[in-house]
């Protein structure tokens, strides 16, 4: 199989930079970003604040960098941080929440609803005294990436963050796809964080930039937040050659309903497929189940590599693919034959 022909879905973190990318990359106008020299990441920083509606925005190596640098300014060590069970920064981010911020980590498993409740919140807020630690923040996560790339509507997430803002606590958001959020829902992402202090993005995932993630929020929080990532080693020189990509790739938001519309297209065609039960995706990411067909994710993700689909394990019968500005319609169809081809056999 040459590696053309390669369908990958195994995130949509794997795209490649486009021509005008690497363009952009070798014109930048750079400068140390450190001194604040750098105009072209201040410009990208000056964009990505105006697109999320905040203040300020500070440019990151990575979108868990972004998040760790804003539990850490948000909080003190020795509080606790409310965290939905199966977010990203639980799972996903080698506990940085106590390693490097010293936290305690309390969960709440919403569900499908992805976000806690208002009374969920209220539940598991911790008022600080002498015998407990005080709850330091509550964060959220949009679109859910574990539970299937859903996109959580703005009501939700106003709910959540209301109940933690009545007592006393800030909310972060984990919008590593918010545009993604945004687009699926029809709500723009400065509406949907209306009532959040502080919001991750990536520009290397769905958008498409080679590197980099986006911390925003008010002035005073990413004058400390840009004092926090020279502290965890993300200040960065001439960074203007990996943000002129990350400007571009703020142009792609609306092309994301592609995306959307070709996850839409690959989870049908799966859920067809017998054993295989995929519901309908709200956005670019596709999670099948194949238990009812015997088949353990990690034999589907081998055979399916093997059959040039690229997909990740998620869980012991559930996979992962993941739509993305590398895949085109004609990739899902030849997907769904593959994958099809692969469920066949291992099925028999
Ligand atoms: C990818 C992702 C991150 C982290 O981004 P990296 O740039 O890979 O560090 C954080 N949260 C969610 C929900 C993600 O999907």
């Amino acid at each position: 199989m040459s590696t053309d022909d390669f369908i990958d879905m195994r995130s949509d973190t794997v795209t490649k930079p486009s021509e005008a990318m690497r363009d952009a990359a070798r014109d930048a106008e750079v400068g140390d970003d450190v001194y604040r020299d750098d105009p072209t990441v201040n410009e990208l920083e000056r964009r990505a604040a105006e697109a999320v509606g905040t203040e300020a925005a500070l440019y990151t190596p990575s979108g868990t960098m972004a998040n760790q640098i804003a539990i850490s300014v948000h909080t003190e060590p020795g509080q606790e941080i409310l965290l939905e069970r199966e977010s990203h920064v639980y799972r996903w981010e080698l506990a940085g929440a106590s390693a490097l911020s010293g936290l305690q980590t309390r969960t709440i498993d919403a569900g499908d609803r992805c976000v806690p409740t208002a009374e969920e919140v209220e539940r598991e807020v911790v008022e600080e005294d002498l015998h407990r630690p005080g709850t330091g923040l509550l964060s959220l996560e949009n679109t859910h990436n574990y539970r299937g790339g859903v996109a959580v509507p703005k009501a939700r997430l106003d709910a959540a963050a209301t109940a933690a803002h009545d007592a006393g606590v800030p909310v972060h958001l984990d919008g590593a796809r918010v545009f993604n959020a945004s687009v699926a829902l029809g709500t723009s992402v400065p509406s949907l964080l209306e009532e959040i202090d502080s919001v991750t993005f990536c520009l290397s995932k769905g958008l498409g930039a080679p590197v980099g993630s986006i911390l925003a929020g008010d002035e005073a929080f990413i004058d400390e937040a840009r004092r926090v990532r020279k502290l965890f080693g993300g200040g960065m020189r001439q960074a203007g050659m990996i943000a002129a990509p990350g400007l571009l790739a703020l142009e792609n938001v609306e092309r994301l309903a592609e995306d959307h519309a070709n996850a839409a297209a690959l989870a049908a065609g799966l859920d067809a497929l017998p054993g295989v039960s995929v519901p309908e995706p709200d956005t670019n990411i596709v999670v099948a189940d194949t238990e009812a067909a015997g088949i353990e994710a990690s034999d589907l993700v081998e055979a399916c590599t093997d059959a040039g689909v690229g997909c990740g394990e998620f869980d012991t019968y559930t996979t992962r693919f993941t739509t993305n500005l590398g895949i085109d319609d004609g990739d899902v169809e030849d997907a769904i034959d593959r994958v099809g081809e692969v469920v066949e056999e291992l099925s028999a």
